[in-house]
């Protein structure tokens, strides 16, 4: 969604998008720097990019979707490369030094100057600490789906989890205020958005730090309002954090019947003894008795939940433990990581590491279970009629389309492919799931039909 608001921004100046960097005069790359393989991805993204930009460019600007574009000074030989995000933030000199092919790097504190930077012709590193700027209303455009859009509640995460670098790069939570949602949401409802994500590293402490409340209720008088406005058909959350999931708050959620019942929760781990080394504040016992609550409370939720492979000090029993859970646990989604030795985090500091060789194989072994869990619980939706959001033509063919049920978010999750019609991109349709695999579904919209 960031990468959404540069392109409105640069849109907002005049520019329009091309998908051939070699078109750009501009090209601005949204990075992602929390783990080795985001990191090393970003970089690869920014050389490529340096690389196939060089034949000589034409009149257009440029974007794609992690990318924008604006008109090239004259003069200037090869298009302005820019990176922005979390890599600046947290290498934004050893970018410009290690790659002279970046122009400039703008910090994740810094997005509302991104069309500038973008504009210039200086060489600029922007890493500024958190500032007031990202409370602002945010320019906002579909880059992809107009029907489909997400809303940045908060930003930052107060919490310390041993692994993780996001609490130093993108500093303590601050939730954006209420009214200034309000205002977003509303104009993205009238601009065509039947389906709204809200997304923070931690969306259920939403309010907590800015209206001096306990995690939970600020969130639900903000999903109360959104709810209220006609055109929105689903609010989804990413990510809610397990202690906030109490049972008053799942059935403040229950009673807000646009809130879909999508639960994506980061476990990270399942062992007492893992769970205290990675500073996460839950038991395993606390864990059992949530997804126990949210069935109890819910009528077929969808759970979904990444866990962390190789953390420092996971033995074979922690390592088995978890190969257990994700086999029997039902979980409807399952992400896994590879765990990333984070400079500045605690768990960077641990003995007890787990080597390269064995990390790996452990996480072969944990990805082979949780496709198999993952294709057993969506085989058991064959017969199923769902409802279906269609998002538009499938990337295989204009002649399909494809949309998600309430149990697929955008991007993050499988889709739904649509046959025995062609409805337009918005609606919501009824179809008879008839086939299925680890992550996809496809149904048919006569819903009678069984294949
Ligand atoms: S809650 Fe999430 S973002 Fe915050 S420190 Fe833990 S893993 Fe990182």
């Amino acid at each position: 969604m960031e990468a959404e608001a540069t392109l409105a921004a640069l849109l907002a100046r005049g520019l329009r998008p091309t998908d051939d960097p070699r078109e750009a005069d501009v090209l601005v790359v949204h990075t992602c720097a929390f783990v080795e393989d985001a990191r090393k991805e970003s970089v690869d993204v920014l050389l490529e990019l340096a690389a196939s930009a060089k034949a000589p460019a034409s009149a257009k600007a440029a974007a794609d979707g992690s990318a924008a574009g604006a008109a090239r000074p004259r003069g200037r030989r090869r298009p302005r490369l820019v990176a922005v995000g979390c890599l600046p933030q947290r290498y934004g000199e050893d970018l410009l030094r290690m790659l002279p092919e970046v122009d400039a790097v703008v910090g994740c504190n810094d997005l509302a100057r991104v069309a500038d930077v973008a504009l210039g012709t200086e060489r600029v590193l922007l890493s500024a600490r958190p500032g007031a700027e990202e409370l602002e209303p945010l320019a906002s455009r579909a880059s992809q789906l107009r029907h489909v859009r997400y809303l940045k509640v908060a930003e930052g995460c107060s919490r310390r989890c041993a692994f993780c670098a996001i609490p130093a790069i993108r500093g303590p939570a601050r939730s954006r205020p209420p009214a200034t949602l309000l205002e977003e949401a509303r104009r993205m409802a009238g601009d065509g958005a039947v389906e709204l994500v809200l997304v923070a590293q931690d969306v259920s402490r939403y309010g907590a730090d800015r209206l001096g409340d306990r995690a939970g209720p600020p969130l639900l008088r903000l999903l109360e309002r959104l709810g209220r406005l006609p055109e929105l058909r689903r609010l989804r959350l990413l990510y809610l954090y397990p202690e906030v999931l109490d049972a008053g708050f799942l059935r403040g959620l229950r009673g807000l019947p646009k809130v879909v019942p999508y639960f994506d929760v980061p476990l990270q781990h399942v062992t007492d003894a893992m769970l205290r080394r990675m500073r996460r504040g839950t038991r395993r016992r606390d864990i059992d008795a949530l997804l126990e609550r949210i069935r109890a409370t819910f009528v077929e939720p969808t759970i979904r939940s990444t866990f962390i492979v190789g953390h420092p000090g996971e033995g074979a029993a922690d390592f088995r433990e978890l190969l257990r859970f994700v086999r029997t646990a039902g979980l409807d989604r399952i992400g896994l990581f590879r765990y990333s030795d984070e400079e500045g985090t605690a768990a960077f500091g641990m003995g007890d590491k787990v080597s390269r060789g064995v990390g790996w194989a452990r996480f072969r072994a944990l990805r082979a279970a949780a496709r198999a869990a993952m294709r057993e619980r969506q085989r058991a939706l064959r017969g199923r009629v769902v409802e279906v959001l269609v998002d538009g033509p499938a990337p295989e063919s204009e002649w399909l389309r494809v949309g998600r049920t309430a149990a697929q978010a955008p991007e993050i999750d499988g889709v739904t492919y649509l046959t025995g019609g062609l409805p337009p991109p918005g609606k919501f349709v009824a179809a008879r799931i008839t086939r299925t695999s680890e992550s996809d579904l496809v149904a048919d919209l006569r819903v009678g039909a069984v294949e």
